[in-house]
């Protein structure tokens, strides 16, 4: 058998309701996880593409989030009816979902536009 071509990891940590970051589990990871595993067996992807759930990816004020290997793209706030087109235009056609990609200045930072501080800052 070949070796996976890509592994999806799908957050779908839980914390608890008051935490300030949020967690994914709260914004439908696991739905998410499903959404993409049917979009990619629909595809005939299976034994090309895992998609893993996966405990925190520490981007929680991102989540839902996914991360694609080998490429290393970062997808936030994804929606289980974005999983098709995830698996269509990245999976099979090899072009990453822009409109869904968290940019790099979001990544292990505690600056970015979605962090609780600069929420305030944006007025959010
Ligand atoms: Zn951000």
């Amino acid at each position: 058998m070949p070796k996976f071509q890509r592994h999806l990891f799908v957050c779908i940590n839980q914390r608890e309701a008051e935490h300030p970051r949020g967690c994914c589990a709260s914004k439908a990871g696991a739905a998410l996880a499903e959404a993409l595993k049917l979009a990619c067996a629909d595809h005939d992807l299976k034994g090309k593409v895992r998609v893993n759930k996966s405990q925190c990816l520490d981007q929680c004020e991102h989540g839902p989030t996914v991360v694609v290997y080998p490429e290393e793209v970062w997808y936030g706030f994804v929606k289980p009816e974005d999983a098709t087109e995830i698996v269509e235009k990245h999976l099979i056609g090899g072009q990453p979902v822009q409109r869904l990609v968290l940019p790099d200045s979001c990544i292990n930072t505690d600056r970015c536009p979605h962090r609780s501080s600069g929420m305030m800052q944006l007025g959010l």
